[in-house]
């Protein structure tokens, strides 16, 4: 059995944002994550990669609560992931999510998709989340598609609509699952400078992807995943230069 690795990261004092103990899940017979341990600092921005199937989107399910797990502990703000109800409602508004596939809602504008969730989860005023929808969508150059729907977008400002989206929630963290893994190539660039921006801006964020130059100016530290563990944990430089596990090396000699 390989090795845990111990999370090494200087970080503020305090709580971690996000922590993950113990954490097992299983689907079915697949053991999909094995003793995660996890700590995420107010501020991180952690570069989760690894092959197919290594458990990364499974991952980021789990600290949202999308996907249950059978052991261990999630909490974010040092709050536990309830089970259910209204206390996960509002927990899982917290953390924001960005899927590969933008899922905006198709017959509601732009607009609209950025207004929905603060108006029905957070209990804002029509007028307050549009104001700050405007704020939003201005912020990640679309601004001026807000009354259009998303099929009139490019896959580019969809995907900016999204992370707009998100945001509206004002959530505590940002998880990323592959976001740019959908877009033609021309458009990866005007997402990932939206994303830089808000880890410059100082949102903590779990970003899952292959794009090393964003983890080489955004990340503070890469997790590299391979069959449901956490192999390796170190910052970007120190992991893409001298990786130290055998399936580290392999999986970047076949990206880089
Ligand atoms: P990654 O995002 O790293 O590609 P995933 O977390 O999507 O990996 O999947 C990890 C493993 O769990 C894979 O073997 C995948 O087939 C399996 N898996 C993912 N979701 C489910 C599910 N809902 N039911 C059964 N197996 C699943
Ligand atoms: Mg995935």
């Amino acid at each position: 059995m390989p090795p845990r690795v111990a999370e090494v990261t200087s970080r503020p004092n305090g709580e971690p944002l996000v922590r993950l103990s113990g954490v097992n899940k299983w689907f079915g017979d697949l053991h999909v994550l094995q003793d995660i341990d996890l700590e995420i600092a107010r501020g991180e921005v952690v570069v989760v990669i690894g092959p197919s199937g290594s458990g990364k989107s499974t991952l980021c399910r789990a600290i949202n609560r999308l996907e249950s797990i059978q052991q261990g502990e999630i909490t974010i703000d040092s709050q536990k992931l309830p089970e259910e109800g209204k206390a996960l409602a509002g927990l899982r508004a917290d953390v924001g999510m960005v899927f590969q596939s933008f899922n905006l809602f198709a017959h509601k504008t732009v607009l609209e998709n950025v207004t929905l969730g603060p108006v029905k989860v957070r209990k804002k005023s029509a007028a307050d989340a549009e104001k700050r929808a405007k704020e939003l969508l201005d912020r990640v150059g679309v601004g001026n598609q807000a009354d259009k729907y998303p099929a009139q977008l490019s896959g580019g400002q969809q995907q900016r609509v999204a992370i707009a989206r998100a945001l509206a929630m004002d959530p505590k963290v940002m998880l990323f699952d592959e976001p740019t893994s959908a877009l033609d190539p021309e458009m990866i660039n005007e997402v990932l400078d939206v994303m830089v921006g808000l880890a410059r801006d100082g949102m903590t964020m779990v970003v899952v992807t292959h794009e090393m130059g964003f983890a080489r100016k955004a990340a503070n530290r890469v997790v590299f995943m391979d069959g449901g563990r956490i192999v390796e944990s170190a910052e970007p430089e120190t992991f893409f230069t001298n990786p130290t596990s055998d399936r580290a090396k392999d999986f970047l000699s076949k990206i880089l």
